[in-house]
């Protein structure tokens, strides 16, 4: 098989498809599926800011134009339209697949079109890749691991995943876009990557995605009580976006498969997370308990052995640092209008 995925980017020079980080080289032809949502639009600055051409390819459903905004009449930047539960035929050098709804309200919104954007979605995205001789990453996520039994979780855990829940729209979705990730790579030679994402937060999040720092973020500058599911004591791993984005982009140009987890090892139990809102926005917000939703993990921490080791990857923000950045885009994104009309 042509090794292809690099044929536009050097001049003369082969490297046998490993490229090192931070060489001088010409722009790759990058497809970003999802690129105009949170994640993938953090993920396109920095393709672009590292002189790669962009194609964002997004339905929009839960991403927006504004975040990808700024790089309208770039030459190297396109933003298609498009939905890819439908085939599409590009020519390209790498895939970021990451189109796909990542809150739990928002997935479980239509989850048999959840599945269809993993599954088919998927799998189209993987046929063009084995067409053009393009490398495929897969934004897979923690929730494969269900409500886990072993922690933290190590990629080699099969997880404890509800197979008729609510959530397993996703969870299993994203189960078989793995499978199906796989299956290219022993199947028709598709260099693929895979990553398990574990909760990220940051600036551009959907103000009212529903996700847990969105909400308390949102709560407390708009003086409102946090709302709190269930006793508040069950626990998630929170990363902010940039140390995501540097490992996607590594495990892309690395030699590795994975799958391999992406995440901030800090644990925090619902009720901790509250109180860091606490203390960055308002000392007096107030906290509310609401029922917890259905099949809800009860705690979540990855193991980044693995990227440590093979990707040379490690969070560099923790909570406490990551969430003040993220309160000054909300901030902005909530009161902006309301200031520039003098109130
Ligand atoms: P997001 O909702 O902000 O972005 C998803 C993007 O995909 C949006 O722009 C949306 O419009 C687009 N999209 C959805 N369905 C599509 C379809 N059928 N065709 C074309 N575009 C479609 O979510 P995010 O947080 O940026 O997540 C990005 C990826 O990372 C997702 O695949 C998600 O499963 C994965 N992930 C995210 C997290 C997290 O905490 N943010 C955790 C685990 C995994
Ligand atoms: N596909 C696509 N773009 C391409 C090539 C394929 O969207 O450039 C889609 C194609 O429509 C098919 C899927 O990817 O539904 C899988 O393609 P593959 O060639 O692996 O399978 P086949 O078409 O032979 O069933
Ligand atoms: N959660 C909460 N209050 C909220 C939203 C979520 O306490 O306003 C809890 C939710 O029950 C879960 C955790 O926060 O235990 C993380 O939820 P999120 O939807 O952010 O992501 P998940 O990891 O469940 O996909």
């Amino acid at each position: 098989r042509r090794s292809v995925a690099y044929r536009t980017g050097f001049d003369s020079v082969n490297f046998g498809g490993k490229v090192p980080l931070g060489l001088k080289r010409k722009g790759l032809r990058i497809v970003v599926t999802g690129g105009a949502g949170f994640v993938g639009s953090h993920l396109v600055d920095r393709l672009i800011a590292r002189g790669d051409s962009v194609i964002v390819v997004d339905n929009f459903f839960t991403g927006n134009k504004d975040n990808v905004m700024h790089h309208f009449g770039n030459p190297r930047f396109e933003l298609i339209r498009h939905d890819v539960v439908e085939p599409l035929l590009l020519e390209v050098d790498q895939i970021y697949h990451l189109a796909c709804p990542a809150s739990p309200v928002h997935y479980k919104h239509n989850p048999v079109k959840t599945i269809m954007t993993n599954v088919v979605g998927t799998l189209n995205m993987l046929g063009l890749a084995k067409r053009v001789g393009a490398r495929f990453l897969l934004t897979s996520t923690s929730e494969v691991y269900g409500d886990p039994l072993q922690h933290p979780q190590v990629e080699t855990y099969w997880g404890n995943v509800n197979p008729i829940g609510v959530r397993s729209c996703y969870d299993e979705g994203k189960r078989t876009a793995e499978t199906l990730t796989m299956d290219y790579h022993r199947g028709a030679g598709v260099e693929v990557r895979i990553a398990r994402i574990f909760n990220t937060y940051g600036p551009r999040m959907c103000i009212d995605d529903g996700r847990v720092v969105s909400n308390f973020v949102a709560q407390a500058l708009r003086k409102e009580p946090l709302t709190v599911y269930g006793d508040g004591k069950q626990t998630r791993s929170f990363q902010f976006v940039s140390d995501l984005v540097e490992g996607l982009m590594r495990l892309m140009e690395g030699e590795h498969v994975g799958p391999f987890n992406l995440g901030n090892p800090g644990e925090f139990t619902m009720l901790e997370l509250a109180q860091v809102v606490q203390e960055t926005i308002d000392p007096n917000a107030k906290i509310e308990f609401r029922p917890n939703t259905e099949d809800d993990p009860h705690k979540r921490k990855p193991d980044i052995t693995k990227a440590k080791e093979l990707l040379g990857w490690k969070p560099k923000v923790p909570l406490r640092k990551g969430l003040p950045m993220m309160v000054s885009d909300f901030r902005q994104r909530i009161f902006g209008d309301q200031k520039n009309l003098g109130a």
